[in-house]
């Protein structure tokens, strides 16, 4: 597209706006301050990852269900685990529970590569799909158990969770390089879980740190 061309412009779509004041009124306001991942969220048409009778709420501070008892995580959730992941232009990144594909898109927009598995069938074709026709060239998409990761792609530098397990899985500590970042939330099943930024140093030691109490799905066994 060329610069002249206005179809993006917040003259002709308003979901722009919406975008802008999500970010300033949701996602700034709060603790997320770094302005690549502000730039990321004002950037991709989260209403275009939500069924469309929930088009008109996409932008609201919350969580909206995509079905199969799945959810989009609300937006400043989606950017405070972004920002987690510290995620550099030539970063390779695993995204773990690919449901409508809206933090795969978030996430591509800042790294090189992104890799992201699903577990429910449906949904993972649903949003490979959608992430197709909306131009993320860059995110490779698999329908399988995020338990044991994505070995053939391995090692990442950043691994971003968007299901919770009980305990965190040993292959996606294995599957982090040195230096890398893990966001996870890590708990009991339907109760809050602690979201978790777990970094792996250059001699490979652990470094765990409790970031804040977030609900998340299950991350399912097969
Ligand atoms: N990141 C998603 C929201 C994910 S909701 C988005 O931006 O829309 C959590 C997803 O994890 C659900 O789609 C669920 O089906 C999936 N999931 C649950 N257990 C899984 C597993 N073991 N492996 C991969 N995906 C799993």
């Amino acid at each position: 597209m060329t610069a002249c061309e206005t179809s993006g412009s917040s003259a002709q779509d308003p979901s722009v706006a919406e975008r802008a004041r999500m970010v300033q009124t949701q996602i700034a306001a709060r603790d997320v301050r770094d302005e690549r991942v502000l730039a990321a969220m004002r950037d991709v048409p989260r209403h275009l990852f939500v069924p469309a009778d929930l088009r008109r709420e996409a932008y609201d501070d919350r969580p909206l269900s995509i079905g199969y008892e799945q959810t989009i995580s609300q937006p400043y959730i989606v950017a405070l685990m972004t920002q987690l992941a510290a995620v550099k232009p030539t970063d390779r990144v695993l995204e773990v529970g690919t449901g409508s594909g809206y933090q795969a898109a978030v996430l591509s927009t800042l790294a090189a590569e992104v890799y992201t598995i699903e577990l429910t069938e449906p949904l993972g074709q649903a949003a490979a799909e959608r992430l197709t026709a909306l131009g993320y060239a860059n995110v490779r998409t698999r329908i399988g158990d995020g338990y044991g990761g994505w070995p053939d792609a391995a090692p990442f530098d950043a691994i971003v969770v968007t299901a919770a397990p009980e305990h965190v899985p040993g292959a996606l500590i294995d599957q982090l390089k040195a230096g890398g970042r893990l966001v996870i939330p890590v708990g009991p099943t339907f109760d809050t879980q602690d979201l978790e930024l777990i970094e792996k140093d250059a001699d490979g030691h652990i470094h765990k740190r409790s970031v804040a109490p977030v609900r998340f799905v299950p991350l399912r066994r097969k």
